[in-house]
């Protein structure tokens, strides 16, 4: 036997394993059991593909036993077994991913979130939870490699050598319990922990020589016939959490193409606790053969949030992984869960809605990334969005179908509104002409809402309008304002004066009812960029086009009135307050690119005051 040393990373995952107070450590059983599993999965593709395989007839199975007076608890499987150099790659350096982000969170927390062992179980290593020494033989199915030998007491590192020549294909780990761990080695207590997760395994188990589970695969089951029990179990034996789903669904069709799928939304979004990016965790079968426990490309990256189970008998078995990257049979079925998925969720918002503004809380950003990103889908997916809107209470959220139910007569089309949070967007002077029409305001309040509208365009046949748009073609008042305003010709030459004195800056200016509550407002002409968009420009580095936002006067404005005068009588002044107001639209519209004007105008305009 010769001794190695453990990468550094083990070293320090397994300081935190072995030292971690954690009641739940029967969590190592399931990681074991899993890996047992998978290498079992894996021999059954292999022998498709392979026609030289150590020991064909051996049967898949997995053999548990439990040795009460040793303290010993020993969990064998005949699947793909591991080389010399795999183990050395596998049980001695960080394979598992979710383990890499938990080391690292655990780095950046100092230790602080324990339970995070549980939560998203650390593979192989959690069994140092629970032994003293662990010894691995394995064979593998290649009838060229050599038995190995692996031992270790999970400190610093391990010692490896040659197995007995006997040794039979698969993985046998035997662990030697820790005192405090002896119930591990409890007939009962580990029948009953394994109880809880055999039934997902597509393999016969020996328990101490006893046959423990019948096979079966739920998804391939009728609904009717799984238990929510079943579906929760399922759940955590697949995605290595002790938390229950928030919402399932399980889906089989015959056409056009043979498919049964089960899928799980998890309680919370794995992205909001600092893991980064979550990798899929949906598994591609056919027939209850595992072809990829983890397809890149088997559903659109904005459902990566989703574990659970496809299956279907339409593939080939022998599909490599070259093919699944470009298979039309595989777009297909993504598109078809896809749109079953979509419908799940509409079907929830409606059956379950507490559930489903829950699932907003945590996923809308999957689902607004799904608007953006997927063309074929996002017609569906804009019925999915949710918001906050004039006619709602704070905090309460409505959705575009809603919204079409209460719209007016004359109402058109659907009004958006953009910005920081609700409270800002209440003192919008867009809002005006809105509210004097009776029209609701949808309130956009996320970064790169923007983007998800623009895409969006429309929902059922309506067109969505941001309201900071110049056309926005709203019906003309019902009450005309009695307020007294500037007649035609006072209205012309003021706008065309503002138009020459600032040459170049506005697409238009003009008078008009777009606001009551302020001087002027700035609208967004139809050739310019959104703010947005403009924003994102300017992180990327990229050169943002000029804007020439459209100036719009209230012609029943007092001080629009006196500018009118103050054009006539003395030019310069005129213009200091026409900047200022100008200035000040802009900047209540988010388009002021130069704050430092609007300071020195008021300064000279506050000068010119004290002088008069
Ligand atoms: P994961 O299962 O997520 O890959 P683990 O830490 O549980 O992470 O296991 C690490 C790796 O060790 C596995 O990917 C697999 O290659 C190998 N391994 C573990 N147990 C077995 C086993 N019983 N048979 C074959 N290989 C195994
Ligand atoms: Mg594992």
């Amino acid at each position: 036997m010769e001794n190695q040393a453990f990468q550094t990373e083990v070293r320090q995952l397994l300081d935190i394993v072995i030292h971690a107070f954690y009641s739940d450590r029967e969590v190592f059983v399931r990681e074991l059991v899993s890996n047992a599993s998978d290498a079992l999965e894996k021999l059954r593709l292999k022998q498709l593909t392979e026609s030289a395989i150590y020991q064909p007839e051996r049967e898949l199975r997995l053999t548990i036993t439990t040795d009460e007076e040793n303290h010993t608890l020993t969990i064998a499987d005949a699947g793909i077994g591991m080389t010399r150099d795999e183990v050395v790659e596998y049980l001695g350096t960080i394979a598992h991913s979710g383990t890499k982000k938990f080391l690292e969170l655990m780095q950046e927390t100092k230790g602080g979130t324990q339970d995070l062992i549980g939560q998203f179980g650390v593979g192989f290593y959690s069994v140092f939870m629970a032994a003293d020494e662990v010894e691995v033989t394995t064979r593998s199915w290649d009838p060229e490699a050599a038995p190995v030998r692996w031992v270790s007491d999970g400190k610093e590192g391990y010692s490896l050598g040659e197995a007995p020549a006997d040794t039979p294909r698969g993985t046998c780990i035997h662990i030697k319990l820790k005192e405090d761990a002896a119930e591990f080695s409890q007939e009962n207590r580990v029948r009953y922990i394994v109880g809880k997760y055999s039934n997902f395994i597509g393999f016969p188990i020996d328990f101490n020589g006893e046959h423990l589970n019948t096979v079966q695969a739920i998804w391939m089951k009728n609904k009717k016939d799984v238990s929510p029990e079943e579906y929760e179990g399922f759940y955590k034996f697949i995605s290595h959490t002790e938390a229950a789903p928030l919402s399932y669904m399980h889906f089989s069709a015959e056409a056009p193409i043979v498919l049964n799928s089960v899928l799980f939304v998890p309680e919370e979004n794995p992205e909001s606790m600092g893991f980064g990016r979550c990798e899929p965790n949906v598994a591609l079968y056919c027939h209850k053969v595992l072809i990829d426990s983890k397809p890149e490309n088997l559903l659109p990256e904005w459902l990566r949030f989703l574990s659970g189970v496809v299956d279907s008998e339409d593939l080939p078995l022998n599909i490599s992984r070259e093919m699944l990257q470009d298979n039309s049979l595989l777009r297909k079925i993504s598109s078809i869960i896809t749109k079953r998925f979509i419908k799940h969720l509409e079907e929830l918002a409606k059956s379950h809605p507490e559930t489903y503004e829950k699932f907003w809380k945590q996923f809308s950003r999957f689902i607004k990334e799904g608007i953006v990103t997927s063309w074929e889908h996002k017609e569906e997916l804009g019925k999915l969005l949710r918001f906050e809107s004039t006619f709602t209470e704070e905090g309460k959220l409505t959705s575009f179908a809603d919204y079409i139910s209460r719209m007016k007569e004359n109402q058109k089309d659907v009004y958006v509104l953009f910005g920081e949070s609700r409270a800002q967007l209440e003192h919008s002077p867009y809002l005006d002409a809105l509210k004097a029409r009776g029209f609701e305001v949808a309130f956009f309040t996320d970064g790169g809402d923007q983007f998800v509208i623009d895409s969006l365009m429309r929902v059922q046949e309506k067109e969505i309008k941001p309201i900071s748009r110049a056309n926005l073609d709203l019906p003309p008042l019902e009450t005309q304002t009695d307020l007294p305003g500037l007649d035609e010709g006072r209205a012309k030459s003021l706008t065309d004066w503002v138009m020459e004195a600032f040459q170049g800056r506005f697409g238009k200016v003009t008078t008009g009812e777009r606001v009551s509550s302020a001087p002027a407002i700035a609208l967004q002409s139809a050739a310019d960029i959104s703010p947005d968009v403009k924003a994102y420009l300017k992180a990327m580095g990229q050169a943002v086009p000029e804007a020439h936002p459209e100036i719009e006067f209230n012609p029943h404005h007092p001080l629009v009135q006196k500018l009118a005068d103050l054009q006539v009588q003395d030019a310069d002044t005129a213009k200091l307050l026409a900047g200022q107001i100008i200035d000040t639209a802009l900047l209540r519209a988010g388009m002021l690119d130069d704050p430092s004007r609007l300071a020195d105008q008021t300064q000279q305009l506050l000068e010119k005051l004290l002088q008069a």
